[in-house]
């Protein structure tokens, strides 16, 4: 979501007559687009924002965008005095506003308000792929997990109508892109705020029936309000990508409830049950947090157990971060660092042997990829096949882009004759 808001960000200043520069010594317009969500990436913009700093003398304006700006707001201008702009996500429909004002002079301005209505719905958005494109769906977060900062940051729940979305994903389709990802913080909470009254599953579907696109894919779904009929659209129609990432946090329905996650480790398992039972074959990915305050060595055994029993094809753990604001951090019973450091290895031990074994049931298969890149080091093809796993591949007939062209964006066969714990590789195939 922020490499999209960067992309907003960006298209709206160039409507405004900027101009966008290769390397941040050119601009005279420096903005940070920031994440809070674990202290160290919050730790890494006060380290950053230092980077330039003796260049604000000599005209260089500079600004904090995102989580981190709605969290600290005007304590920025503190403790980064060379600071100008500090604005939060709720607020970039302002952002030619505010820079009007710095444009006239003023010193300090901010855009913290999270009491808006809208989403951040603009034409202006530059994309920086050809073929892939994001489209924010819904903000926000009513949610209230215990270790979470983005109820705070992003502000109350909002969707954008259907009739915008998928006005949005048509046009998309005529400038030739064939890939869209609908984004939100919890993007199966989406409900259409229109008389047309779209829940999340049927938007997914007509978004799949529009002319030119070969793959619609989602992220991230919260289990509370995960439908069975999202599976039935999934495997309904093929353009919708087979790929589930499902965040389940822990295996412990202790540790579940103290961290306000609104969905049980039974609950959660239906859903999986639900997936598994698909006529197509659904890859689920997840996220984790170890070491979440007063997780014992017994629960975490349980999210061990939950991830041996579900074989995920990939997960993001995270070893649990104090955050400002949130309920957890008045939780007694933190655990040391070096604990969750250890839960943190043994788990990232035992996901990479499902993996590895996972991956494999892949060789001998074909699979189509979408082509996003050439890797010179390698001299291989970079695709990425519906259920979002890296296939990188080769092709004798075309074996590196040229004047001739390039495959990527586009879609091809390959068959699979090697696997590894985090990617496929293969031969390009002549089409089935
Ligand atoms: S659902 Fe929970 S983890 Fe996700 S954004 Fe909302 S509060 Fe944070």
């Amino acid at each position: 979501m922020n490499a999209h808001d960067s992309e907003k960000v960006v298209g709206t200043l160039l409507a405004e007559g900027y101009t966008q520069v290769d390397e941040p010594e050119l601009a005279e317009l420096v903005l940070y687009n920031t994440c809070s969500i674990r202290d160290k990436a919050e730790q890494k913009v006060f380290h950053r924002l230092q980077q330039f700093k003796r260049e604000a003398g000599k005209g260089k304006v500079f600004g904090v965008l995102g989580c981190v700006a709605q969290q600290e707001g005007e304590r920025i201008f503190e403790r980064a005095p060379h600071v100008s702009l500090v604005a939060g996500s709720a607020s970039y429909t302002r952002l030619p506003e505010m820079l009007v004002q710095l444009e006239a002079g003023n010193r300090r301005v901010t855009g913290l308000g999270l009491d808006t209505e809208e989403a951040f719905d603009t034409p202006y958005t530059r994309r920086d792929n050809p073929h892939r494109a994001y489209i924010t769906i819904i903000e926000g977060c009513d949610k209230s997990c215990a270790y979470c900062v983005v109820p705070f940051t992003r502000g109350p729940e909002r969707s954008r109508t259907s009739e915008s979305v998928m006005r949005e994903a048509r046009s998309l389709a005529e400038l030739g892109y064939t890939e869209i990802q609908l984004l939100g913080q919890n993007v199966n909470s989406y409900r259409d705020p229109s008389a047309q009254g779209w829940d999340f599953a049927t938007l997914l579907a007509k978004t799949a029936e529009i002319s030119g696109i070969r793959r619609v894919r989602f992220t991230t779904s919260h289990p509370r309000d995960f439908v069975k009929p999202i599976i039935d659209a999934i495997d309904g129609n093929p353009v919708l990508c087979n790929h589930v990432h499902l965040p389940v946090q822990s295996g412990s329905r202790a540790v579940l409830k103290r961290m306000q996650r609104l969905y049980t480790r039974d609950e959660y398992m239906r859903r999986i049950e639900w997936m598994k039972n698909a006529r197509r074959d659904i890859a689920i990915t997840t996220d984790i947090i170890v070491g979440f305050p007063g997780e014992t060595e017994a629960d975490f055994d349980e999210t061990v157990r939950l991830c041996e029993q579900i074989e995920y094809e990939s997960m993001f753990i995270f070893k649990y971060s104090r955050r400002p604001n949130t309920p957890a951090l008045e939780y007694g019973d933190h655990i040391p660092e070096e604990e969750k450091t250890r839960r943190f290895l043994i788990l990232q031990e035992r996901q990479r042997a499902i993996q590895i074994r996972r991956n494999s049931t892949y060789v001998g298969r074909i699979e189509e990829v979408h082509v996003e890149g050439f890797n010179l080091a390698t001299e291989q093809w970079i695709g990425r096949t519906t259920q979002h796993k890296t296939l990188n591949f080769s092709d004798p007939a075309f074996p590196a882009p040229s004047q001739n062209g390039t495959l990527v964006g586009q879609y091809t066969n390959v068959l699979v004759t090697r696997s590894g714990p985090n990617s496929l590789a293969g031969e390009r195939v002549k089409a089935q």
